[in-house]
This record gives structure tokens, C-alpha cells and sequence, in this order.
């Protein structure tokens, strides 16, 4: 089945307004319009396979996060930007949660580097995974707990210091329902990081259409700092704090530039996802991805 949006869940919105039509150039070559809702700076994908059918939209053969390989450049780039990235993960929860060795669920767990390395720092984990083969992989792999998504309402309230998703939201179906259970599943003073790319960037401006982080059909929503704004106040948390993500900006000029199939794409993409990082740093709400570090209002 598919699903078009006539109204925004976010927002309540109703006068959604044709934005840009987008090609999924990973897996179906499908074409999809993404939808925009100006009260709060969001797109929404039209037209998008339901949570019973969007499984065949992950099958690619390229899809770099599940990849373990390390050959060719881009994927040696890759695995060193991901050790970094797991590495200052670790700082901003330990920092952001003033917890140590405290209790944390990554949604969307994937293939379970993340959740390995904070058990490897004593942190007590536990995962959500819609992908049977990366669920397996994490608990064969590392030994880890990863339950379904379906999981997700059983589980104890107030139990977690921490709860992450790692360009994860995007990818949700239930956008409420979820922000719903994060405010359930968190402790009192328990920490919600979100990461998820900024359609309100200056590569998205400059790729358009051709922005590899609007990844459709598998970006359901395209959020902006109003959108998630917006969600915090609707489910009674704030931002405490926004971080940039350095390696983004690269990672999705250098796609884009693939799927526009310009010519010396690795030089235009290094020079665009250099200016994409320094107009970030100079302003986080500008930046390619932003990661939200938000607290229940007390
Ligand atoms: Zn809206």
C-alpha cells in the first residue's frame, strides 16, 4: 500500500505545496515528490511505500552502512570517518547525559558499531532493528540485545539515561508514536539524541533535486531545526544543544555528485562539501546534518 499525506503530522498542516520531485537512485530508480509544509520547514515524501512494503526499498547491493569491506577509497574514507564519528559519539552522550556507565537504547541500531563500542565503555545496551540480517549480525557479532521494532512499546518505562538515533527518524514511519516512546522509555533526566540531515543546507540548495540526503523513498520526512523544534515542544521535550556531524557534508556532496554524474565529481564534491562544513560551523542551522541533543521539560 501506499501512503500520500494530505496533512502534516508534524504541524498539522494542510496546505502541503509540490516542492521537488526525486529519483530513488539506490535501489528502485522510482521517482517520488517530496511534498513541503511551510508552518514548519518540513518535506514530506508523496506517495511512499507503507511500513508492510518499504523492505524491498533497502535491498542494494551498495548500501554502504551495511558494508564491512574496506576496499577502494571511499570505503577506506568511510570506516575512518565511522570510527570517528563512534568515538565522539561516546563523548557527547557521556558528556551531554552527565552519566557514566548509565543504561542506553540506540533505535535503529543497524549493524551494532555504535552500541559495541558503549558496552566496550560499560554502558548497559540495547537495541532497536527493523533488519533481521543486521539484528543477527549484532548479536552474533558483538553479543548484543536487538529486539524488533515491534518491541518498542513492551519494554519498561523510565528505564534508559540515554536513548539515540543516528539518521534514524527520518526512517520512521510513526513519527509521534516514537516521539512518544522516547518520552516513556526516558528517565526523568534521560537525554534524546536525534541526528538527521538538514534539508535547509547549502548543499541541498546547491544538488536540489539531486541532494543525496533526500534519499527517497527511504526519507520519509526532510527536517529542518523548525521541524524538529516543532516535535520537541508537541511532545515536551527541548534542545538543549546542536552539533554539526563534519564528515556529512563530504559523504553526501560526494553522492550527489554521482547521481547528478558530473565530471571530476570527487574534486566538485570535496570543494561542495567543503563549503557545506564551513557555512555549517559558522551556523549549526545550516549545516548538512545536525545532531539534537534534547531533555524532557521538567
Ligand atoms: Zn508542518
Amino acid at each position: 500500500m501506499r501512503i500520500v499525506h494530505t496533512e502534516c503530522p508534524i504541524c498539522s498542516g494542510k496546505n502541503l505545496i509540490p516542492f521537488l520531485v526525486c529519483k530513488d537512485y539506490t535501489v528502485s530508480g522510482e521517482q517520488f515528490e517530496i511534498a513541503y509544509c511551510q508552518p514548519c520547514h518540513t518535506g514530506l515524501t508523496q506517495n511512499i511505500p507503507d511500513q508492510a512494503s518499504i523492505g524491498s526499498y533497502y535491498k542494494a547491493e551498495s548500501y554502504i552502512s551495511h558494508s564491512n569491506t574496506k576496499a577502494g577509497l571511499i570505503n577506506r574514507l568511510y570506516h575512518y570517518a565511522r570510527n570517528w564519528m563512534l568515538r565522539s559519539k561516546y563523548d557527547l552522550v557521556s558528556k551531554a547525559t552527565h552519566v557514566h556507565q548509565g543504561s542506553l537504547l540506540d533505535i535503529g541500531s543497524g549493524t551494532g558499531y555504535f552500541l559495541d563500542m558503549m558496552k566496550k565503555k560499560q554502558w548497559q545496551v540495547k537495541g532497536i532493528e527493523a533488519d533481521e540480517d543486521a539484528r543477527k549480525f549484532a548479536e552474533q557479532q558483538f553479543g548484543l540485545t536487538i529486539f524488533p521494532p515491534s518491541e518498542l512499546t513492551r519494554l519498561a518505562e523510565k528505564q534508559f539515561d540515554a536513548i539515540t538515533l543516528w539518521h534514524v527518524l527520518e526512517h520512521l514511519h510513526e513519527l509521534n508514536g516514537s516521539w512518544q516512546q522516547f518520552g516513556r522509555l526516558l528517565k526523568d533526566a534521560g537525554t534524546l539524541f536525534i541526528a538527521v540531515p538538514n534539508h535547509e543546507c547549502y548543499d541541498a540548495a546547491h544538488y536540489k533535486a539531486q541532494w543525496a540526503a533526500y534519499d527517497v523513498p527511504r526519507h520519509l520526512w526532510h527536517f529542518s531545526p523548525t521541524s524538529i523544534a516543532t516535535l520537541a515542544q508537541n511532545h515536551g521535550f527541548q534542545i538543549m544543544e546542536k552539533k554539526i556531524m563534519p564528515f556529512d557534508p563530504f559523504y553526501i556532496a560526494l553522492l550527489s555528485e554521482k547521481y547528478a554524474a558530473n565530471s571530476i565529481g570527487l574534486i566538485r564534491g570535496a570543494l561542495h562539501g567543503g563549503i557545506a562544513l564551513l557555512r555549517g560551523l559558522l551556523n549549526v542551522d545550516k549545516s548538512s546534518s545536525i545532531i539534537y541533543v534534547l531533555k524532557k521539560k521538567s
